[in-house]
């Protein structure tokens, strides 16, 4: 599986990109906005989208996600069902974080933990994190190791938990509990700032390293 990652929207959301090698067919995870800017990703690589994958349903994640279906009609798979809310609240979101009206979507398939999606003839393997939202998913690729973990876990950093619904603490256990035990060597993109691996967050992230418990 190969990758691109597209900061997306005024947040700078890291919309992402996947193809398989094979058969170029691809996902696009978490489209924000700026749609313009991931159209012109997919022409430049190549692939053939396929699919929208979502992590959750905060509108910098999911803002493009009803326009991009308008003009691909691909389906959209995920989050995990708690998080109907979130996308059912879009337009109050847009109203909250001064962005333009966008439609709201149902999603064809609602995720749960240890399901799997199909990119051409790979997959990702599919693990519910809730904390920073209840319906929260993250894409792992265990081949690559390679996890798209969108505003579970940052580079030095944890996602916020002060929205509705929000769990610092079940927050704390997913990346402990889900994340980390994929491996130190796993590598992966967060919703927002760059790459890391699970290993250098392990040692050096406040919020979860094992020194500072
Ligand atoms: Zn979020």
């Amino acid at each position: 599986m190969k990758f691109r990652i597209i900061p997306v929207t005024p947040f700078q959301q890291n919309c992402s990109l996947l193809w398989c090698e094979e058969t170029l067919e691809a996902a696009v995870v978490d489209p924000g906005g700026d749609l313009g800017l991931i159209l012109s990703a997919i022409e430049e690589e190549g692939v053939k989208l396929t699919r929208i994958l979502l992590t959750h349903g905060h509108l910098d994640h999911v803002g493009g996600t009803a326009e991009l279906v308008k003009l691909t009609g691909v389906p959209i798979e995920g989050p995990e069902q708690e998080d109907r809310f979130w996308i059912d609240s879009l337009t109050q979101q847009c109203a909250m974080f001064g962005f333009e009206q966008v439609d709201s979507f149902t999603p064809d398939r609602w995720l749960k933990d240890g399901d799997s999606v199909q990119v051409g003839r790979q997959s990702l393997e599919v693990l519910h994190c809730p904390g920073h939202t209840p319906g929260h998913v993250v894409f792992y690729d265990r081949e690559e190791q390679l996890a798209l973990v969108g505003d579970v876990l940052f580079q030095g950093s944890i996602g916020r938990t002060d929205f509705p619904r929000g769990d610092h603490a079940q927050l704390i256990r997913s990346i402990k509990e889900k994340l980390f035990p994929l491996g130190d060597d796993v590598r992966f993109v967060p919703g927002h700032g760059p790459m890391s691996t699970f290993g250098v967050e392990r040692r050096t992230n406040p919020f979860v390293s094992d020194r500072w418990g």
